[in-house]
């Protein structure tokens, strides 16, 4: 900070200095046409010495942003004539430009970043994708300033290189107008002459062309997607929505709430993973698995501790009892009665505007349609192990088909799903041994969050493998063994009777159609999504995608959340189109304790970054907690620096997927800590916890000052 004020203060003497010395007066206009016979002049004495004084004064006016880039670029021409004085003046005002953008950067990057961190996220998000675009645009128009463009580009990440070559490239046009203007300098009145309003206006043309251009390609690319294929004369449906899982539903719920005809084929079972495989039975085996755990230290609330006996079989029963429960809101009678055409079989995309429906009955039926909206979400990656097709592995597909509790159970991966398999069957009794090729559990949480939740598996008996690479799987008669190697390089033997795969999940891309009609990068890798663009259009602007298939956020919740905008961007696109919108999307991995989370953690904030300041609340602390013997964990927020404006919060702890709620609702709606600490919270309830996070950050920023005047108040009025 110290360096930065020592630099703009020799930076702003500088620039005093420069004006002080009436050094800006002189670049007039009529003063360089006085003057032109005399430079030229010296030009013919010294044309070295000359063009490198030039260049020095031209890169130091255009760095500092100080007036007169303009009469520097007619005076090239006028001294050196078009050649020498477009070279000299080309490499002279990008070099400036670029040095001016670097200024700009140093000095107000980082404090525009701290005020804007969200925006500049998106901001050079933007300039990474499409940056050079835009300023090879803007660098075409020499009405836009040249200044406020390179100050304007220092707040972006944009690299110096490119911006470098973009300017350079960009401001050639422009810049051989004014060279050239500058060779005819006698014959002009006032700058004004050289750009009328003919040229003007071309040069608009010539900035705007760019972004027509890529516009326009964007068109010509879909059209000639869509151009091998006959687009049928009229069309069935105006909907087919391709999988039932938490993104498919979503979607043709909204379609026929706005009364489009919409088909919805599913292949399998209705409700997808989430209900069948995911979220529904891993929480109803982790109530389970929380109940045993409870029984076995209910003497922690004056109860006897009982070792729990563990009926495994009743434990899935009940679990499939609870899907049973919940079907009936994703079924087919449910959809049907709302007025979706429900189909039940195997979809294949035939053309952007066919599908090919095969029945489960075996029927092959074709169906028309405006939109598509592709739903088919992602299994689970199974890794090319050797001998792993000999241990009868289970995944999160088949692991619900269980009857037996495995006794020594292997966790293969630290990810939420292996975190929350790995509690739940170590407290229904199985030894677990958790293998994470990774230095900690759940890596995409900060270290203190894994750290507690590592903690917690420790003291309730998990082996947990950290920094230990599965490489190979081997059984000798009836006994079966991960082969791991440490990372010392030490290869370690874990024996095991059954074995759990959770090391990610692999979109659904391939069999129904997607490669035929060139939806896939050909060279797609494994865990790869399918490319869409923030309207969730894939590369045919009539097929649209959403959920785990799409990343980059694989929740039910991401899943609705998109499947939203795919069917109102499908259905009404033509008239309005929203882009997605991944800020306040939270998540929880709900082990005990939970982990949830909404916007940045301070490993994100750090990698981008951003200034933040930290505030925590220990749950420790909180009387309900407390009361319930389950004082532990901790609320994060980052705020942004000197501000109450909330970037993210991290939250371990009991119930924290619901605790975060009230965090998500304040970012959403732009509520800061000072209006989280005005709210009434129930006492005693888990949600103070929040609040203690608020006062935590309003003691921190208590107004000192005033205080001690207050305290002086208070006492002079003991007297
Ligand atoms: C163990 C586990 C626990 C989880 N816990 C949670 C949690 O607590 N909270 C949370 O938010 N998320 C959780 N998830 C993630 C959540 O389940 C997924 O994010 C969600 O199911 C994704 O929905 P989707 O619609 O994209 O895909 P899916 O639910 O997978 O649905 C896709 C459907 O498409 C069908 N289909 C595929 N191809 C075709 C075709 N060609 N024709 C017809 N039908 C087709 C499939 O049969 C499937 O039913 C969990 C996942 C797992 C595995």
């Amino acid at each position: 900070m110290n360096k930065k004020v020592v630099l703009l203060a020799g930076l702003v003497l500088a620039v005093l200095v420069v004006w002080q010395l009436g050094w800006l007066d002189a670049l007039t206009f009529d003063n360089l046409k006085q003057q032109q016979a005399n430079l030229m002049a010296m030009r013919d004495a010294q044309p070295l010495m000359v063009s490198v004084v030039y260049l020095l004064i031209y890169v130091g006016v255009t760095a500092l942003s100080l007036p007169g880039a303009a009469i520097m670029t007619l005076a090239g021409g006028a001294i050196f004539g078009l050649g020498w004085g477009l070279l000299l003046v080309s490499f002279a005002s990008t070099l400036g430009a670029t040095l001016a953008m670097l200024v700009s950067r140093f000095f107000l990057r980082d404090w525009v970043k701290q005020r804007f961190s969200h925006s500049m996220k998106k901001l050079d998000d933007g300039v990474e994708r499409e940056g050079a675009f835009y300023l090879f645009a803007l660098r075409l128009v020499p009405a836009f300033p040249f200044f406020v463009i390179n100050l304007a580009m220092g707040l972006t990440r944009m690299k110096i290189w490119t911006f470098w070559w973009v300017s350079q490239v960009g401001m050639l046009v422009g810049t051989a107008v004014y060279v050239n203007a500058g060779t005819q300098l006698a014959q002009l009145q006032s700058p004004s002459d050289i750009l009328s309003i003919q040229l003007l206006g071309a040069f608009a043309l010539l900035g705007v062309f760019p972004l027509l251009a890529r516009k326009a390609l964007e068109i010509y690319k879909s059209r000639q997607a869509l151009r091998q294929w006959k687009k049928p004369a009229h069309f069935d449906t105006n909907l087919v929505v391709i999988g039932a899982g938490s993104g498919g539903l979503v979607s043709a719920y909204i379609a026929a709430a706005v009364k489009a005809k919409v088909v919805l084929v599913e292949k399998h079972q209705m409700g997808g993973d989430c209900l069948n495989t995911g979220c529904v039975p891993s929480k109803a085996l982790i109530r389970s698995a929380k109940l045993a755990h409870e029984m076995r230290h209910a003497d922690h609330y004056g109860l006897k501790s009982q070792q729990p006996e563990i009926d495994f079989a009743a434990v899935m029963d009940r679990i499939h009892a609870v899907i049973a429960e919940i079907e009936p809101h994703d079924s087919l009678e449910r959809f049907t009665g709302l007025g979706v055409d429900v189909r039940q079989g195997s979809a294949k995309l035939i053309s952007p505007w066919e599908v090919e429906i095969t029945l489960n009955t075996g029927e092959i039926q074709r169906v028309t349609t405006r939109s598509i909206i592709l739903a088919t979400g992602a299994e689970p990656f199974v890794p090319d192990l050797p001998g792993l097709d000999k241990v009868d592995y289970l995944t999160s597909d088949n692991l619900w088909q269980l009857r037996d509790l495995p006794k020594r159970l292997l966790v293969l991966g630290g990810g939420p799903i292996g975190c929350e398999l790995t509690q739940a069957f170590q407290r229904l009794g199985s030894q677990v041994t958790q293998v994470e090729r990774g230095e900690r559990l759940m890596a995409r949480e900060d270290k203190d969050a894994s750290q507690l939740v590592m903690q917690h598996f420790r003291q309730e008996g998990v082996d947990l493998r950290l920094q230990h690479q599965a490489l190979r799987f081997e059984v000798a008669g009836d006994k079966k063994y991960l082969i791991a190697q440490k990372v010392t390089g030490e290869e370690v033997s874990i024996e095991f009777d059954r074995v759990v795969i959770a090391v990610g999940r692999k979109p659904r891309l391939r069999g129904y159609g997607l490669e035929e009609l060139g939806l896939l990068p050909e060279e797609a890798k494994t865990l790869d999504t399918l490319n869409t663009n923030n309207y969730l259009q894939t590369l045919y602007p009539n097929i649209f995608a959403c959920g785990d298939l799409i990343g980059p956020y694989q929740f039910t919740h991401a899943a609705s959340h998109q499947a939203w905008h795919a069917t109102v961007n499908a259905l009404f696109g033509d008239f309005k189109k929203f882009a997605v919108d991944y800020r306040f999307l939270p998540w929880a991995t709900f082990t005990d304790p939970e982990v949830a989370r909404v916007g940045l953690n301070e490993q994100e904030a750090k990698e981008q970054g951003i200034d933040y300041e930290v505030t925590t609340y220990g749950i420790d602390d909180l009387d309900r907690a407390i009361a319930d013997g389950q004082a532990y964990g901790f609320v994060k927020v980052l705020t942004q620096q000197g501000k109450d404006k909330i970037l993210g919060v991290t939250l371990v702890g009991p119930h924290s997927g619901d605790l975060i709620a009230e965090f998500v609702l304040a970012m959403k709606h732009g509520l800061g800590m000072n209006k989280l600490l005005g709210t009434i919270h129930i006492y005693p309830t888990m949600t103070e916890a929040n609040k203690f996070a608020a006062g935590n950050w309003k003691k921190a920023h208590a107004p000192e000052t005033v205080l001690g005047w207050l305290q002086k108040f208070h006492q002079w009025r003991l007297k």
